[in-house]
């Protein structure tokens, strides 16, 4: 089976192309939520994130998410020890999760693939990107949050330039963009390299 990651920054709309992938019948597997959700169910995880980032990190047993958003996205080397304490977990549901499918392909969706080293885990990487301005007005308009807060998370993830050397496709996802005929064509050269 092949894996496939698919990256993007926050806004670039990698969700909405997992989406158009999943409509083709390829299972998709969110490493945001799954990380999300073994930060809540995990008990290994959340003794390991408390231990690091203190009790403050669970209230009554709930992860107290504004807290370790303000840790997290202002300063790169808490970041990287969130990362390098989720990533592991979020990894180990994955493998268990691909022995499940069996389509000719799988995907990884994961905003930061790069960030975490695990490009070599993948035998082909898409990349989505858009404009930084045309990013910053799409999460603005979809969680009505601050310019500064989305130029942090922008800050806080590789350059689109960096991720592009590394990735077998790119797609260009500005808002002209035709992406079910985009993506349909991505899925017949995937498909391709299966056989
Ligand atoms: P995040 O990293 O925050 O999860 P993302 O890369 O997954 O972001 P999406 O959630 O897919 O981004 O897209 C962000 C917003 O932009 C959504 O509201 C989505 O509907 C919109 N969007 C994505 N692609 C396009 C497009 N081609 N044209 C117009 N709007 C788009």
């Amino acid at each position: 089976m092949i894996i496939v990651g698919l990256t993007g920054g926050i806004g670039s709309g990698k969700t909405t192309v997992a989406k158009l992938f999943e409509s083709l019948g390829i299972p998709v597997f969110y490493a945001d939520d799954e990380a999300k959700k073994l930060m809540q169910t995990s008990e290994i995880l959340k003794s390991k994130i408390s231990a690091t980032f203190g009790d403050k990190a669970y209230l009554n047993n709930t992860l107290n998410r504004a807290y370790l958003a303000d840790l997290v996205f202002t300063d790169k080397a808490n970041l990287n020890r969130l990362n390098a304490l989720v990533h592991p977990e979020v990894k180990r549901h994955f493998i268990n999760w691909v022995s499940q499918q069996s389509t000719p392909y799988v995907i990884y969706e994961n905003a930061i693939l790069f960030e975490t080293n695990s490009a070599s885990q993948f035998d082909f990487i898409i990349t989505v990107t858009a404009n930084i301005e045309t990013r910053i007005d799409r999460i603005i308009n979809r969680d009505n949050v601050a310019r500064q807060m989305v130029l942090d998370r922008i800050n806080n993830q590789w350059k689109d330039e960096d991720k592009i050397k590394l990735s077998d496709a790119v797609i260009v996802n500005e808002n002209t963009v035709n992406l079910n005929i985009v993506v349909k064509n991505l899925h017949k050269k995937i498909l391709s390299l299966s056989v």
